[in-house]
């Protein structure tokens, strides 16, 4: 599962164990990105990086990977996909996305080769309604998860703020994000 995870809420994680649970999966890899070619500012890969960690550590099936944070350049999903098979050849990876992020897929590099590397899911997102027909892929499944109005966006604005985060992200994250003060100056 990519993203930029800035910070890392309840709505991946859930997204994460239904998709799972549903396609029996052995393990999740979360991918948090380095510097994604959609968003200009973000906050340094480390803090993400540690905040996914934090986030994912109790769940013996959840894994992070620094795979895009460690290549210098924009993040591509190619490339992370790339690198997966290249650690993991034996693998059957399927790559973990909202009905947001999907819906852009078309438009991603190398878009072809992606459907050869990865089964594509599809989840729900509420917000974010996904016409199933858009996706004319086979490689692609769409996953109904429990809705959860959450986004990262709104968790900074929210720090920002001045308003509680508890129970939009893990409490670990909270504290790390009070630890070293993120998001202060965002509204
Ligand atoms: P931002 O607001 O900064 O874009 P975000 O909440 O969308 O943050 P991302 O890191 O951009 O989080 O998302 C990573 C992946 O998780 C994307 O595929 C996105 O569609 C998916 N996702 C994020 N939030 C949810 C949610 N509440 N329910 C389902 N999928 C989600
Ligand atoms: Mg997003």
């Amino acid at each position: 599962m990519g993203g930029t995870f800035d910070p890392i809420h309840h709505g991946h994680l859930v997204a994460a164990s239904e998709v799972a649970q549903s396609f029996d999966l052995d393990e999740v890899v979360f991918v948090p990105t380095g510097q994604p070619w959609q968003k200009k500012v973000v906050t340094p890969a480390e803090h993400r990086y540690l905040m996914t960690v934090i986030a994912t550590a109790s769940n013996p099936r959840f894994t992070v990977s620094r795979v895009d944070i460690d290549r210098v350049g924009d993040t591509y999903t190619i490339d992370t996909l790339r690198d997966l098979h290249e650690q993991r050849p034996d693998a059957d990876l399927f790559f973990i996305s909202g009905a947001d992020a999907i819906a852009q897929i078309l438009g991603w590099k190398n878009a072809e080769e992606l459907w050869s590397l990865a089964h594509f899911v599809a989840v729900s997102r509420p917000g974010h309604p996904l016409s199933i027909s858009a996706l004319p892929h086979e490689d692609v499944s769409y996953l109904e998860v429990p809705a959860l109005a959450i986004s990262s966006t709104d968790i900074r604005g929210r720090v920002g703020r001045g308003f509680p985060v508890w129970y939009l992200v893990p409490d670990g994250v909270v504290q790390y994000i009070t630890k070293h003060h993120l998001y202060r100056s965002f509204e």
